[in-house]
């Protein structure tokens, strides 16, 4: 008996191409109205659903399919006599193949002023009522909700004349998935309304957190195991990422990511695009262990790379600016893992074409404007604990120069304020207790995740003199205010000549008196960046 389809696809790429194949396996075509004009102006013979339920398509489409002759013919178990002698009675013919894409309700939210008119005309109904029936009677009914199924589907029509129960299988868990992720979409989006203020706008205002998102991921790929060999892991991304974040990058050579690499790769991306000036930062075990700006990518790159050349074996690097043949062939002298920057030059990806494992990623910088989403700041962090999740507001908090307070007798010089800034900016990536010695531009010595600020403050002195890199006259950042003196002290006997911490200290006044005794400048923030 001839197998029926029915085709009701929004997104028509590739359908006609499939309807073609399957009308030459002898398969009888019902469709709804816009699909089955284009495959009858290509010659198809096609049934419209309409004709066949006998019920027009009304209220703008709102209703096209709901209907019992297209539900009963998806829903009736074949295995059952009492089902199919029901569909006798009624004059129900059974569909064995169901194609749906849906409207295109993510890509109409996403456009920029979508008023909730258009968002709500584009919650398809009958659609998702069609891919659930199907896929709930998955061995009876082939349901195909993405063109990349058409050819696995048409392939095994046309060896074996059937599909099989395990791509039956396949095909029900992918419609659910996508049901999920469709009404995931509506649901974030609706949620994320404030209905009060989007009143006299043209376009819904949306709430800022939590956000566009509740919660919903993406699933990316599985990873070949997790943190360490033993673990399982996979990589998700928001159901919206924000535009300019690492999930939306493409590899453009090299191994699979691993599940450290990404952690480690975000850190380093996100580090590096807070930086307006060409810079370049490099990343070992998700701490910054070289961050430097220049005047283009290779020179902050060897400034980078100078600060740690030890750590810097086998890392993740990251720049802001298109990497060039300079650059690569600098980077190219060293063993790294990632590698990645808004675009590369034809000449430097070149340089790695035989360097096959070293995984290079292409990301777009955020496209910048007026919202924090535009500038590509992440909504939510989140943490998963033992059986529950911490969520906050991402660390966003940008410092403007008429934050800043002296509190020292002595005032900071321009320079000065210049290497204060840059190394406050590092210290906000760099792990709890963090204390970073900067000058002119590029980290000189960087000491992270120490349970104590005073051992953190050593680290990052050892790490200079590791280098080789003098810090006299140098500037450091604390990311937590420093309870003693001691801290304090410890960085100004290696060198420091100024200081910036957010302040806060019982004890801040043991510490202002501590660098006017030394002679050095210290600015308050008055905000802290702990990252655990
Ligand atoms: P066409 O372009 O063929 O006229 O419409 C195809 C779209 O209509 C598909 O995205 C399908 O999911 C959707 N659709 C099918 N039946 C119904 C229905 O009864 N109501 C609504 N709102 N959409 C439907």
């Amino acid at each position: 008996m001839a197998l029926t389809a029915l085709i009701s696809v929004s997104d028509k790429s590739g359908v006609l191409e499939f309807a073609q194949g399957l009308h030459a396996l002898g398969v009888k075509l019902l469709s709804t109205g816009g699909t089955a004009k284009l495959l009858a102006d290509a010659g198809l013979p096609v049934t419209e659903v309409a004709d066949h339920t006998g019920f027009p398509e009304m209220l703008d489409g709102r209703v096209k399919t709901l209907h019992p002759k297209v539900h009963g013919g998806l829903l009736a178990r074949r295995d059952l006599p009492a089902h199919m002698s029901a569909l006798e009675t009624h004059g129900i013919a059974t569909i064995d193949l169901l194609v749906v894409n849906l409207y295109p309700f993510e890509a109409t939210v996403a456009k920029a002023g979508c008023t909730l008119e258009d968002a709500i005309e584009n919650i398809d109904i009958g659609g998702p009522a069609m891919v659930r029936s199907a896929a709930k009677n998955w061995k009876d009914v082939a349901v195909l909700t993405d063109a990349s199924q058409y050819p696995v589907a048409l392939s095994a029509l046309q060896s074996q004349g059937r599909i099989d129960e395990k791509t039956k299988f396949a095909f029900s868990v992918a419609a659910f998935n996508r049901i999920a992720d469709y009404d995931g979409a509506i649901s974030d989006y609706l949620s994320s309304i404030d209905f009060e203020a989007s009143a006299a706008q043209p376009a819904p205002v949306r709430k800022p957190f939590p956000a566009q998102s509740n919660g919903r991921f993406v699933k990316l790929q599985d990873l070949r195991y997790g943190e360490n060999p033993h673990q399982q892991a996979a990589f998700y991304r928001d159901l919206y990422p924000a535009p300019g974040s690492l999930v939306t990058a493409r590899q453009l050579q090299g191994k699979e990511l691993s599940y450290n690499n990404i952690a480690d790769a975000d850190a380093a991306w996100e580090c590096v695009k807070s930086f307006d000036t060409p810079a370049c930062v490099i990343v070992k075990h998700a701490n910054p262990c070289g961050v430097a700006v220049g005047v283009d990518a290779a020179q902050a790159y060897d400034k980078a790379f100078k600060t740690d050349p030890t750590s810097a074996f086998g890392g993740i690097i990251a720049f802001n600016r298109p990497v060039d043949e300079a650059a690569a062939q600098a980077v190219s002298k060293q063993f790294v893992e990632v590698l990645m920057a808004p675009g590369f030059t034809p000449e430097a990806l070149a340089v790695f074409k035989s360097k096959v494992n070293v995984r290079i990623l292409e990301i777009a910088l955020p496209p910048g404007g007026a919202t924090a989403w535009e500038r590509g700041l992440n909504a939510v962090d989140a943490k998963r604990i033992g059986s529950g999740l911490l969520l906050q507001t991402a660390d966003n908090h940008e410092l403007t120069l008429d934050a800043l307070k002296v509190v020292t007798k002595k005032q900071p010089t321009p320079e000065q304020l210049q290497d204060l800034l840059f190394a406050w900016k590092v210290a906000k990536y760099v792990k709890s207790n963090a204390i970073v010695f900067c000058a002119g531009g590029m980290t000189l010595g960087v000491g992270a995740g120490q349970m104590s600020r005073i051992d953190s403050a050593r680290i990052a002195s050892i790490k200079a003199e590791h280098a080789k890199l003098p810090l006299a006259g140098s500037a450091v950042a604390s990311d937590a205010f420093f309870p003693f003196r001691d801290g304090l002290d410890v960085v100004v006997d290696h060198g420091a000549s100024c200081v910036i911490q957010p302040g806060g200290s019982m004890r801040d006044q043991e510490v202002i008196d501590a660098a006017d005794e030394r002679g050095v400048a210290m600015v308050f923030t008055g905000v802290r960046h702990f990252r655990h």
